[in-house]
This record gives structure tokens, C-alpha cells and sequence, in this order.
């Protein structure tokens, strides 16, 4: 049997400090790999600007031109990590037995990429790289982090501990992957549900060797915020069960307060008025604000907005070209 075509595919956005660096250190990799035969010599790297600002794509096209193994996607403009990871899952897999997803940093230990291709040897459709332990990123955003998991699995959604977007997965599951139409596709999340053979890698996480991170806490609660109210209605839940309580409870104090009307003991009444109102117009609010979340998201869906729009696309050559290109 021949070996696997494996391709790595890279989402890119303003990485022009460590792309260079990346792309010797996944080169020297491949070619590893295919010494070992592990993989076809057809193999190939893919990476996907996301639009990027600075010099991302120009590395990326000097690349391609020198190195054949080298690939590109260019996307037309910032459509997010998740979206860019898409991009290149679509475009990788006309052409690969197998794809790993990697960050650009080299934060994720690349040398990994070797036990995810023999896991795939033995069979497994989804391989999934679990950090260690996470001493190299700030105390921050590992307590950030732990929270994340902990509250995404309070509600109900079912994650893999400490897995980021580092994985393999076979053609057959990106095929499949490709069902999920969902707008607002939250990969950690999906992935768990194609159900395929599955197994885990462990590996310790290295500090950003350049650049700094396209993370920033906005983008990381808006990224949270998104994976539960994408996967999970638990949060209307525990509102409507609020409402219920309170709802008991004001049952309660209205027989209470009837009793103390009869028995001729009248309250002044200011302060409970006051933080009953305070407290239930609050909750009000917070109830609006979650189910108005809820629409928002069957609103975007509606819409079946293009996730990305892809420029230009090396790795489908021949592909048609805008004239001003050709
Ligand atoms: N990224 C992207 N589009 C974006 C933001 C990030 O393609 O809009 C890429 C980025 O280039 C990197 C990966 O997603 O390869 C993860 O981003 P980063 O390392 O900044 O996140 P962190 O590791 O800090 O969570
Ligand atoms: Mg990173």
C-alpha cells in the first residue's frame, strides 16, 4: 500500500514575523516524514492568509513559487481563525488522504505531527492534540482558558480538555465536516460530533515564537460566548428556571405579606419594593439579552452568508483567475 498524502494545513493572519521560521521548520518536517515513509512524497503544506495585512502573503507566494511543495490560499479579506481553518480544510482535501491543522506561532510541538500520521497508520480518523501543560502561556489566559472548558462543559457542550484546533483528521471526516453548513461553524465543538475513531496525542505548549497573539480577551469572550450559544440552550434553561423560582418565591412572600395585612402588622414595604424591583427587572434584562442572542445566531443563519471568499487558491490549480491576475 502506498503512503498516506498528508497536508498541513496553516491559518495565517498577519504572521510575517514567524511564517518564515514556520515554513523551514515544517519543510524540514515533511521531508522527514516522507524519509520515514510515513507520508507520500506528494504531501504538501497548505497555508491559508486570512486576509492578512502585512507581508503573510507575499512570504507565502515566494514560497509556493520556490518551493513546489509549498501551497496557498489566499482569502479576499479577515474571516476569522475558524473560518480560515475551513478554508483550507475544503481546499486540502481534493488532495490528501489525511490533513493536521496547525497554528502558524509554533506554539503547538510540530514533532507531534509524527503521532498523529502513525495514529492514522492504525486507523484513527481524528487525531487530537491536547496540551499538557500550559505553563508557557500567561497565568491569564490559562485560568481564562480552564473557564472556558469548564463552562462549556457545564453546558452541556462536548469538548476535548485543552484540545485547540490542533488536529488530524481524515479525508472521509472532512467530507463530512463539510455537511455541517452552520454559519457560524465552532470547530472544537463539531468536530466531537462526526463520531469518527478517535484518540489523543499529548504535548506541551510552547511560548509564540514571534508575533504577538490575534487573541486578545474581546475576541476570546466573543469566540466563548459564540461555542455556547452555538451548541447549547442550557443558558435559557437555567433563566427559565430562575423565572420559576422567583416566580415560588413572590408566591411565598404575597401569603406572607396578605398575613401580615390581616393580622394588622402593615410594612412599610419601601426596601422589599425597591429590591424586588431592582432584582426581577435585572433578570428581566439578562433573559432578553440571552434569548436576543438566540435570535441573532437564527438570524445569521438564515442568511447562509458565505463563510469566506477565497482570492486565490494555489493548491486547486488550475482554477479559473480574475483577468487582472492572469
Ligand atoms: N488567525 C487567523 N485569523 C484570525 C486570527 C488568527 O487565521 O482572524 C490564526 C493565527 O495566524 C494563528 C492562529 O489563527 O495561526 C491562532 O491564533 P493565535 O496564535 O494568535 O491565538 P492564540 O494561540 O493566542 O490563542
Ligand atoms: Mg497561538
Amino acid at each position: 500500500m502506498n503512503e498516506p498524502m498528508l497536508t498541513i494545513v496553516v491559518p495565517c493572519y498577519n504572521e510575517e514575523e514567524v511564517l518564515p521560521e514556520t515554513i523551514r521548520q515544517l519543510r524540514n518536517l515533511r521531508e522527514e516524514l516522507i524519509a520515514e515513509r510515513l507520508v507520500s512524497p506528494e504531501s504538501t503544506l497548505l497555508f491559508v492568509d486570512d486576509g492578512s495585512g502585512d507581508a503573510t502573503w507575499d512570504i507565502i507566494y515566494k514560497a509556493s513559487l520556490r518551493y513546489p511543495e509549498v501551497k496557498g490560499v489566499k482569502l479576499a479579506r479577515n474571516a476569522g481563525h475558524q473560518n480560515a481553518l475551513l478554508a483550507g480544510l475544503f481546499a486540502a482535501k481534493t488532495r490528501s488522504d489525511c490533513i493536521v491543522s496547525i497554528d502558524a506561532d509554533l506554539q503547538d510541538d510540530i514533532s507531534v505531527i509524527r503521532d498523529f500520521v502513525q495514529k492514522f497508520h492504525e486507523g484513527y480518523e481524528i487525531v487530537y492534540g491536547v496540551r499538557n501543560k500550559r505553563d508557557t502561556d500567561t497565568f491569564f489566559k490559562r485560568h481564562t482558558a480552564q473557564w472556558f472548558y469548564k463552562l462549556m462543559r457545564a453546558m452541556g457542550v462536548d469538548l476535548v480538555y485543552n484540545h485547540a484546533d490542533y488536529r488530524l483528521m481524515s479525508r472521509r471526516a472532512v467530507e463530512e465536516l463539510e455537511r455541517f453548513e452552520e454559519v457560524n461553524l465552532f470547530l472544537r465543538g463539531i468536530v466531537p460530533l462526526l463520531g469518527f475513531r478517535s484518540t489523543t496525542i499529548y504535548y506541551d505548549r510552547k511560548e509564540r515564537f514571534a508575533g504577538k497573539t490575534k487573541y486578545p480577551l474581546k475576541k476570546m469572550i466573543a469566540f466563548a460566548l459564540d461555542g455556547i450559544t452555538s451548541f447549547s440552550i442550557t443558558p435559557i434553561r437555567i433563566i427559565s428556571l430562575i423565572g420559576f423560582v422567583s416566580f415560588f418565591v413572590s408566591l411565598l412572600f404575597g401569603v406572607y405579606f396578605l398575613l401580615l395585612k390581616f393580622t394588622g402588622h402593615t410594612q412599610t414595604g419601601w426596601t422589599s419594593l425597591i429590591t424586588s424591583i431592582w432584582f426581577l427587572g435585572g433578570l428581566q434584562l439578562i433573559a432578553f439579552g440571552l434569548i436576543g442572542e438566540y435570535i441573532g445566531k437564527i438570524y445569521k443563519e438564515t442568511k447562509r452568508r458565505p463563510r469566506y471568499i477565497v482570492d486565490l487558491d494555489l493548491f486547486n490549480l488550475p482554477m479559473p483567475q480574475p483577468w487582472h491576475q492572469s
